[in-house]
């Protein structure tokens, strides 16, 4: 059974044609600039072919009929028909408070994602005209919504509630949703798998260009670092996360910005970036930090404290903690960024053992001492094959 799995930005469209019988990637693609002049399409297969379109495409709709092109391409190509494709998973930004798990799509779904688009303007549009292309160029081929927030909804209120008036959250649903849902669900159910016990307190370090900490009990999510939008939070490749938020009234003043353009420049020039006003990028900001760079090690140990303090308050909200994990291209990768979040955790019971952190390996893996009472696991996040994994049990009861 093959699964396309689709994760529309809202200039981009990233894809990935998943064999569920192995659950491998057979295609992955992306189309970039669309609705911009110059818009291309880059497609790779399992023999690593490369297929390169440039053509411009106005809108998703474009995008997706280029795509339903490319996959069944005879030399560059997966699949000999669109027929082959069993179901569709689209990733869908915000659920709100409708969806607490993912969704096969219909007319009355569509209608409170298009209610739902004001929380998530950049994606939800997007996502939405993913759907309805989808819907229209392949009738009858079930199509589900995985959101980024749904696997968050257990949290309890007293956890996703801001000190704000009631009345305002009721009003307007201003709250706590959470984001990078689907990472965080695949991660921590490898993990329970992998440490073979349900019951069990996870603290999960999604760290990429966003990233977001959950804590998570018994598989159910508690709590989660990013909030309404995904800004709140840890120190990101871009974004602030968490600042007082008469600090950044302050700088829109000094700075005569717009609100909108406070809230992009909060997302866009801050975060790792503004502190080494050099990068976004950790790769840079080792390699400047090994050169002596004082902002770009400022920026890699400010980030780190900030992680180490949610998982502190994460392991109290929990009672404790059986592993702290890491996944993302930062969590996966970066041994200096594991080293700094996870030193002087004695207290939590969890000991880094420094030459298993070293280690280039593949794969999950315990990088905690023999002797640690909590573990520490690298966990290679893969939110395709969780979308992909969603869609076939939503689709086919399975
Ligand atoms: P996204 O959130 O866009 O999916 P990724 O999960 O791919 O991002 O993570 C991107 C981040 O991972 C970048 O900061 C990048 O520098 C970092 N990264 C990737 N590989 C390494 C590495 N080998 N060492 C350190 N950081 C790395």
């Amino acid at each position: 059974m093959k699964i396309l799995v689709i994760n529309a930005g809202s200039s981009s469209l990233k894809y990935q044609l998943i064999d569920m019988d192995t659950e491998k990637a057979i295609l992955k693609g992306l189309c970039e600039r669309i609705t911009f002049e110059g818009s291309e399409l880059t497609q790779k297969n399992a023999a690593g072919e490369v297929l390169n379109i440039k053509q411009d495409m106005k809108d998703h709709t474009e995008a997706i009929q280029l795509v339903l092109k490319a996959m069944v391409d005879e030399k560059y190509g997966a699949i000999k028909s669109i027929d082959e494709i069993a179901a569709v998973g689209h990733r869908v930004l915000h659920s709100g408070e409708d969806f607490k798990s993912s969704v096969v799509i219909d007319d009355e779904v569509i209608k409170i994602c298009e209610k739902n688009a004001e929380l998530g303007p950049l994606h939800m549009p997007g996502n939405i005209a993913c759907i309805k292309s989808c819907m229209a160029v392949m009738p009858g081929v079930p199509m589900v919504a995985v959101f980024d927030t749904t696997f968050h909804s257990t949290m309890p209120p007293k956890a996703y509630m801001y000190a704000i008036p009631y009345s305002i959250y009721e009003q307007y649903k201003v709250r706590k949703y959470g984001f990078h849902g689907t990472s965080h669900k695949f991660v921590s159910e490898e993990a329970i798998k992998y440490l073979g016990k349900k019951e069990s307190k996870l603290i999960i370090c999604h760290l990429g260009n966003g990233s977001s900490v959950s804590a998570v009990k018994d598989g159910k999510c508690i709590d989660t670092s990013m909030g309404f939008t995904p800004l709140e939070g840890l120190i990101m490749g871009t974004r602030s996360g968490d600042i007082d938020p008469a600090a950044s009234e302050y700088i829109r003043a000094k700075l005569n910005l717009t609100p909108e353009e406070l809230v992009q420049y909060l997302n866009k020039k801050c975060g790792l970036m503004g502190i080494s006003e050099l990068s976004s990028d950790m790769r840079d900001l080792n390699a400047a930090a090994d050169a002596g760079n004082e902002k770009a090690l400022l920026a890699i140990e400010a980030c780190a404290y900030r992680i180490k303090k949610y998982i502190g308050s994460y392991a109290a909200a929990l009672n404790g903690v059986d592993a702290v994990i890491f996944t993302g291209g930062i969590g996966e990768n970066s041994v200096i960024m594991r080293k700094f979040i996870m030193s002087d955790m004695d207290y939590l019971g969890a000991k880094l053992d420094p030459a298993k952190n070293a280690l280039r390996e593949d794969g999950i893996r315990d990088i905690a001492t023999d002797d640690s009472k909590a573990r520490i696991l690298i966990l290679p996040t893969n939110e395709e094959l969780s979308i992909a994994r969603e869609t076939k049990a939503l689709a086919f009861n399975k």
